[in-house]
């Protein structure tokens, strides 16, 4: 059976990147579709379904996070956002309106396709069965029976520990937004409580990671959340 190659739409006005895109993307074994503009970008995804869209924010007719929120009324897709901006509200924004997931210029190749490929996952994650356990390194967390292990023993976790350790899992590899998580976990009231995940997630840290203060797993994106790593 021959393996079609995952589609990616980009969308970028200028044909530098454009271009580096394009070949970082068909030397790693996708297909690059190409749009210069919002309105056509939208168009492109609609007929061609792409399976990730790579989104420039500063396009010459319609804005980034415009064409974030049009495609979001239908597309599932993964949309990765490209910033130029440094501004860390414009990225809060962007997930907050449907984007996935960001990178910020300059990127490289590496970057680039490993963003691809948690997207990718996430997404074929989002359609097939759930996973009950997941697994990494010597960490081995038990979803449906709500047990953590490490390097073989059971380690314990409060409800909130756990709860947070959960979302973070399911959406290993991908940014978790702070207010997500203390929505989820405090409820509604508790957006701005930031310095709550702040106190839980070194509780986390030291009950998973072998150097707290170094965390390879349990990783702070400072002012947007907490990303579990995977890699
Ligand atoms: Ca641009």
């Amino acid at each position: 059976m021959v393996e079609s190659k995952p589609k990616v739409l980009v969308v970028e006005d200028e044909p530098e990147i454009r271009r580096f895109l394009r070949v970082s993307l068909t030397s790693n074994g996708y297909e690059a579709l190409e749009a210069t503009k919002g309105e056509e970008a939208i168009k492109m995804a609609a007929e061609a379904r792409p399976q990730v869209i790579i989104l420039d924010l500063g396009l010459p007719d319609i804005d980034g996070s415009e064409v974030a929120r049009k495609l979001r009324e239908w597309c599932d897709a993964p949309i990765i956002v490209l910033s130029a901006r440094d501004g860390e509200n414009d990225k809060v924004n962007l997930l907050s309106i449907g984007a996935d997931d960001y990178l910020t210029k300059p990127f490289g190749v590496q970057e680039l396709i490993a963003r691809i490929k948690v997207a990718l996952k996430h997404a074929s994650r989002a359609n097939a069965t759930d996973e009950p356990t997941f697994t990494i390194d010597d960490i081995t967390i038990n979803l449906a029976n709500r047990t953590v292990h490490v390097a073989g023993e059971e380690v314990h976790l409060t409800p909130i520990e756990y709860n947070l350790l959960r979302i973070l899992v399911r959406n290993a590899g991908k940014l978790v937004p702070q207010q997500q998580l203390l929505r989820d976990v405090w409820g509604p009231g508790y957006a701005k409580e930031g310095h709550y995940l702040r106190v839980y997630m070194g509780q986390l840290r030291k009950k998973l990671e072998s150097d707290p203060a170094n965390p390879k797993y349990v990783i702070t994106e400072p002012g947007l959340g907490y990303r579990f790593k995977m890699d």
